[in-house]
């Protein structure tokens, strides 16, 4: 008996999953998870995906009131949707070009500030920025239309990892043999657990409160981010018809106090932080989503792959990285594991197994370099815009105007920010 294709997610009875055997099974149900799961099967690899929650396909957003997870995309980001035949099913009504940035010390002054601007790096835009239900709507059609990948509802609750594979033991009863296994289960990636793989963790003792708000000025299409005296730090994204997206960084406390305020408290504080210059950007704002509070945190895993001695299990996402949302890469960084991934195994030797330690060593050592570099910069500048001291004060504004004169360092910058990968 076989698996039948399926085109909506189900479980599998015991004795049916006990015997399948496939190239890869991803595991995770997030954005990287059901990228990387439908560019394998694109590769032609025979995979799996698993997570507890694909029973419901995405369903496409729409209507006037935008989803509470709003993302900036990269161009790199691009590329892979592209790669993936995504980008252009997209509903592009739903997303808007970033064209500049502007970025605003806490003493107000004309001089501290950055401002990278697509025109000047010689790009279309720096970003978009969009509903993460918008991608999953349309990797999850796609993946519907996909005859090398199944997607299981379930949960993966063992590995046992051997010299040719990994078994795969399911909460549901049942076991799953793949050649390679990809880790795609978030922050608290149990994979990475039972692989015993450590990782360094830390808490910003912060929480990013978002929401999103109607505006009666125009955002002219820029993503706009002041930080506070204190170490509080408000990004406003440009959204589609005069909409911004809010991510306001803070202490667990004062998040559970911006929860509770209504539109007229929200007026207040807008008006008094930022030296009320978020209240003359953007004119009088209305709230237009449910606010919502993430704790953040920073997490590096000490390695991509296990276990050690064997590698035949991959880490990607957050299950490998997690930082701190002030430069809206996060998920960026996952990508471009997902699209090294395809890189490698797409152009493996044809003698090569998709686990072979050679790629998995490859891989991990391509994106070592890339998430140490990210992680470094998004941790330091977030510890320097929370130190207290009138010297580091002093510093942080200066360095941003002096950034902003130096078109090299800006341009490196805005290089970063694009994030852009090769497929050959
Ligand atoms: C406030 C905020 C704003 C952000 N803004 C941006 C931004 O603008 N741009 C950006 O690039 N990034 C941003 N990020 C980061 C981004 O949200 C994450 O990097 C991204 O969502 C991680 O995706 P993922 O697929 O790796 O993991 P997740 O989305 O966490 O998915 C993990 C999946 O694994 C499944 N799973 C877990 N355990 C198991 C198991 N045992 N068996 C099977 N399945 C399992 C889960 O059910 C889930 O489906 C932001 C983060 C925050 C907090």
């Amino acid at each position: 008996m076989s698996l039948t294709r399926q085109n909506s997610p189900k479980k599998l009875p015991p004795h049916f999953a006990q015997i399948r055997s496939v190239d890869v099974v991803v595991v995770g149900g997030g954005i990287a998870g059901k990228a990387c799961a439908l560019g394998l099967a694109q590769l032609g690899l025979q995979t799996i995906q698993i997570a507890p929650d694909l029973d419901e396909l995405m369903p496409a957003p729409h209507g006037d009131q935008w989803g509470q997870r709003i993302y900036a995309f990269s161009p790199g980001t691009q590329q892979l949707l592209s790669h993936l035949q995504i980008w252009d099913a997209l509903d592009h009504s739903r997303m808007q070009a970033v064209r500049d940035m502007r970025i605003f010390g806490d003493r107000y002054e004309q001089t501290d500030q950055l401002h990278l601007s697509a025109f000047e790096a010689g790009t279309p835009q720096l970003a978009w920025i969009g509903e993460s239900n918008v991608i999953e709507h349309t990797l999850d059609q796609a993946s519907r239309f996909q005859n090398k990948l199944d997607r299981l509802t379930d949960v993966v609750e063992k590995l046992a990892v051997d010299a040719d594979g990994t078994t795969l033991h399911l909460k549901s009863g049942g076991s799953i043999r793949a050649l390679l296994v990809v880790a795609a289960d978030g922050a608290n990636s149990p994979l990475r657990s039972e692989l015993g793989i450590s990782t360094s963790q830390e808490s910003y003792s912060q929480s990013a409160v978002v929401a999103n708000w109607l505006c009666t000025n125009v955002h002219l299409e820029t993503a706009y981010q002041w930080f506070l005296p204190g170490g509080d730090i408000v990004a406003m994204l440009p959204l589609p018809h005069k909409q911004v997206s809010m991510v306001w960084s803070t202490s667990p406390e004062k998040a559970t106090d911006l929860l509770k305020l209504d539109q007229s408290g929200w007026a207040q504080q807008f008006f008094s932080i930022a030296n009320g210059q978020i209240a003359k950007q953007f004119g009088s704002l209305t709230i237009n989503s449910l606010p919502a509070a993430f704790p953040l945190r920073k997490i590096r895993a000490s390695r991509f792959i296990g276990p050690e001695d064997n590698p035949k299990v991959v880490l990607i996402g957050d299950a490998a990285h997690v930082m701190h949302p002030l430069a809206g890469q996060g998920l960026n960084l996952g990508l471009r594991d997902v699209a090294c991934l395809l890189n490698i195994l797409g152009k493996r030797e044809s003698f090569r197994l998709p686990n072979d330690k050679v790629l998995l060593r490859r891989y991990e050592r391509q994106r070592q370099g890339d998430t140490s570099a990210l992680l470094w910069v998004t941790d330091k500048l977030k510890k320097l815009f929370s130190a207290s001291s009138g010297a580091e004060r002093q510093l942080r504004n200066w360095g941003l105007g002096l950034v902003n004169r130096n078109h090299f360092i800006k341009q490196r910058l805005i290089e970063r920010a694009l994030g852009e990968v090769d497929f050959e």
